[in-house]
């Protein structure tokens, strides 16, 4: 071996011995070898470890280890029960499946709206999306001014700060005027379409809602799912040798029901056409997120991956979705429109196979995301998600919240432990214990008043930090729990 190349080799295993020291990587635990560690450091002086690591990890590679990839995977309008992991016996999603069995499953999993588009300006910004204003979805013809406010700070910013390489495939939902654009708001790359639905087949690239590489619409011939599986790969094969983030917002299995032989013909057994045609379009989303965890195993980048998969809402009224126990669908605060399948995998850094039961929301991403990052939140605005590695490898023990709040138009609620209180227009509060009732059958208001007002004064409390909807007509006049029912209780 040549002089130099032995030393490449001492400055490498020293490299690597340290990053293990520090539990920052799964590389393979090294000897130090023949190199101390103050020859080592010596050598770190000189900058030849970092030209070392930055051989090793990409541009952005520092000696304590590369950043972990973030992908943050949405459906639309699943079901709870529509996935394997929680007991879905006519459709399987063994792609799903795999991250449960290799990660964390969220018994508890919320969203913090029981419709689309609050609910993804929650994940982009780990904050109440009530906060400023963004309670209601925008409807079909949104005006100039609807969309995530420009005052926000989206995961996409923070990740680019960070050095990460952004991309975002699929449904945005967040504004459609050229201001509110995916590529004005961190990512670096972007296909999809910007409103809040679109069909899976026959495209139209002139359409209003058109699917758009950047800003420039395209003439898309493949299924749409099938389009975005093909993206999403491909973003990360050009950036599998840097840190990247990735938002995968599939529309699946949002209406229109739509699908190809190719899926439906899976499904010949189901004899409701709905729920086949619902069954074939989540099961092509199923092979794609298969395909693209395939993907980061083939790049070798699996393990340096931190995943998130959750749907946006629960199964809704018109697309043949199931929500098993729970009561209701999406557009209710009712557990049957905020309680979805929802899962974080993040292979030889978090446990496999385990059900975490505390309440987690989908606010919790950005903060944890960034943690893994090793990025920064803002300082200057309430950032209500909370970091969850720390309660998912063990270190912090205990809820990541003391309770999860939700204001929907004219319905409010709260989850404080396994209580629920809901109010939904002018009708009287009701309170459920989840432990005993999944269901929110039985209303234990008049049994438990202390509790009631326990969490009605604690609802209060975060309602008082909350913004007017931005827009939202007829629904605009809500302030439910307090304002009406029974006396002053909601
Ligand atoms: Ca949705």
């Amino acid at each position: 071996m040549m002089a130099k190349d032995r030393e490449a080799r001492q400055i490498e295993d020293a490299v690597m011995s340290v990053m293990s020291d520090r539990g920052t990587t799964r590389a393979a635990r090294q000897p130090f070898g023949a190199l101390g560690r103050r020859d080592f450091l010596s050598l770190v002086g000189a900058g030849a470890a970092g030209l070392l690591a930055r051989r090793l990890f990409g541009a952005e590679g520092e000696a304590k280890g590369r950043k972990p990839n973030i992908l943050v995977i949405i459906s639309d309008d699943q079901g709870y029960a529509d996935v394997g992991f929680q007991g879905c016996k006519d459709i399987p999603t063994p792609s799903i499946d795999s991250l449960a069995a290799n990660g964390v499953r969220f018994t508890s999993g919320y969203v913090s709206c029981p419709v689309c588009s609050p609910t993804r300006a929650g994940v982009n910004t780990g904050r109440y999306q009530q906060r400023f204003g963004h309670e209601l979805n925008p409807g079909p013809a949104p005006g100039a001014e609807v969309g995530l406010p420009l005052t926000e700070a989206t995961l996409a910013d923070l990740m680019k700060k960070a050095g990460y390489a952004t991309g975002m495939v699929g449904k945005w939902h967040l504004g459609m005027e050229p201001k509110f654009h995916p590529l004005q708001r961190g990512f670096g790359e972007y296909y999809g379409f910007l409103g809040g639905a679109h069909p899976y087949l026959d495209l139209r690239p002139d359409g209003r809602n058109p699917i758009l590489r950047a800003t420039t619409p395209v003439d898309e011939k493949e299924y749409l799912t099938d389009a975005f599986t093909r993206e999403a790969v491909a973003f990360i094969e050009r950036h599998k040798a840097e840190p990247f983030f990735l938002y995968l917002t599939f529309n699946a299995v949002h209406a229109p029901l739509q699908a190809t032989p190719k899926y439906l013909d899976r499904f010949k057994d189901i004899r409701d056409e709905q729920r086949q045609t619902y069954a074939a379009m989540l099961s092509a989303m199923d092979d794609g997120i298969g395909a693209v965890l395939k993907k980061l195993r083939e790049a070798g980048i699996e393990e340096n991956t931190l995943v998130f998969f959750f749907s946006d809402n629960g199964g809704a009224p018109g697309n043949a979705s199931r929500n098993g126990p729970l009561r209701a669908t999406k557009g209710t605060v009712y557990e049957g429109g905020i309680r979805v399948p929802s899962v974080i995998q993040w292979k030889g850094s978090l446990p496999a196979g385990k059900a975490f039961d505390h309440p987690v929301i989908s606010l919790d991403v950005l903060p944890t995301a960034v943690a893994a990052a090793g990025g920064a939140l803002p300082a200057d605005r309430a950032i209500d998600g909370v970091n969850l590695l720390p309660y998912l490898k063990g270190e912090k023990e205990g809820p990541p919240h003391d309770a999860l709040f939700w204001r929907f138009g004219q319905q409010s609620a709260i989850r404080k432990g396994n209580w629920k209180l809901a109010k939904i227009r002018d009708q009287a509060p009701e309170l459920y214990d989840l432990a005993a009732d999944i269901g929110e059958k039985t209303d234990l208001s008049a049994q438990k008043p202390e509790v009631v007002k326990d969490l009605s004064d604690a609802w209060a409390k975060w309602n008082a930090e909350l913004k007017d909807p931005l827009w939202g007509g007829r629904q605009r006049a809500a302030r439910p729990l307090r304002r009406q029912g029974r006396g002053a209780q909601p």
